[in-house]
């Protein structure tokens, strides 16, 4: 076997012949020689391997509220790091020279410098989490479904030492790959980008009921969970499209966090425009509207749409400026210091 390459834990052999890989949703039948459509699944020789397994294009020590997380360990860091690809094509990606590497030829060249990288052992990546003082790892900036098997490695690693895990993900799973992760996983920010089934495929390359099951799955076992949208008005910010979305968090659970994201353009979505203020003001009331108890806006700056406020007292309860916590009056394992109201997350 190839030195960089690892076989993967999740997969099946299928009646007509084929390796189906079950990590994500897109379930791919892989014939030997072939990838996957992440093409960072290969079938060789029979067997399925992961390739790019413990390639990781980035290691860097973040604020947790980056992910962003604000109701899971506040002002604590967490030890960042991804492998390249991704199971989307989002046109708007953010981080697109690392999760399009194997699917864009403008990032091929990458592809030979990966491939030059020397292998980062999970015990080193835990090793260096804790020497840097942080108290969780997160799987992050690409998608955790494209170093699932490592993340499983590190994941085992990271609670014998007392770390907790996090993905950051678009939340394309399937209930093997959730089942998988079921005490592993302690934290999870998961997108929900559009709430059209024809937009994700178009611009994201995947589906959105998967996402929407995966989110309760997650819930279900346990997992502290937010939600982040990024709202696009040409294509995801309509009060009717925005209602859905904020329906569906509340329907699941009111106390999830829900981050609306300010969008510039970027990657392959040059035509959509900055979010407007106004339009992010508006998708506020909606959440509000809907139930939802914690909703933050950013990627910009606005006073105080950034802060916890106790759903009970309606004090002030975390003050926030950027990734900065500048204030905190969530109380042991999380209660409001003025009323005792129980606030949903991690807070020790
Ligand atoms: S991770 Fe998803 S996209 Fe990649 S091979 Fe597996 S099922 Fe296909």
């Amino acid at each position: 076997m190839d030195e960089e390459i690892v076989r993967t834990r999740l997969f099946k052999k299928t009646e007509d012949g084929f390796n189906q890989c079950l990590i994500c949703a897109h379930r791919c039948k892989i014939k030997d020689g072939r990838v996957g459509v992440c093409k960072t699944i290969a079938n060789r020789g029979g067997e399925l391997y992961t390739i790019n397994y413990g390639i990781l294009v980035a290691r860097n020590v973040d604020p947790i509220e980056k992910k962003p997380l604000f109701h899971f360990l506040p002002k604590s860091y967490s030890y960042s790091i991804a492998s390249p690809g991704c199971n989307f094509r989002c046109l708007g990606c953010q981080n697109a020279d690392i999760s399009q590497a194997y699917r864009d030829e403008g990032f091929e060249t990458y592809i030979e410098y990966f491939k030059g990288m020397k292998r980062v052992e999970p015990e080193e990546a835990v090793k260096s989490a804790l020497s840097s003082g942080c108290k969780s790892i997160s799987f992050t900036y690409t998608d955790p479904a494209v170093f699932f098997d490592y993340s499983m490695e590190v994941m085992g690693l990271a609670h014998e030492k007392g770390l907790k895990n996090i993905f950051v993900t678009n939340g394309f799973f399937t209930p093997e790959s959730i089942g998988a992760v079921k005490g592993l996983l302690d934290a999870a920010n998961i997108d929900i980008k559009f709430f059209n089934d024809n937009s994700y495929r178009r611009i994201c390359g995947g589906r959105l009921e998967p996402v929407l099951e995966s989110i309760r799955g997650f819930y279900e076992n346990g997992v502290h969970l937010e939600v982040t949208t990024l709202l696009i008005d040409e294509y995801n910010n309509t009060p009717e499209e925005i209602r859905a979305i904020a329906d569906f968090i509340a329907s699941v659970s009111p106390e999830i966090p829900w981050h609306l994201s300010r969008f510039f353009p970027l990657y392959k979505m040059q035509d959509g425009s900055v979010t407007p203020e106004k339009g992010l003001l508006r998708a506020y009331d909606i959440g509000k509207e809907a139930g939802l108890k914690y909703i933050y806006i950013g990627n910009v700056r606005m006073e105080g749409y950034e802060d916890t406020v106790c759903p009970s007292c309606e004090r002030l309860l975390i003050k926030r400026v950027g990734y900065d916590v500048l204030e905190n009056n969530i109380k042991g394992e999380g209660e409001c210091k003025f009323c005792g109201n129980k606030i949903y997350g991690v807070f020790k």
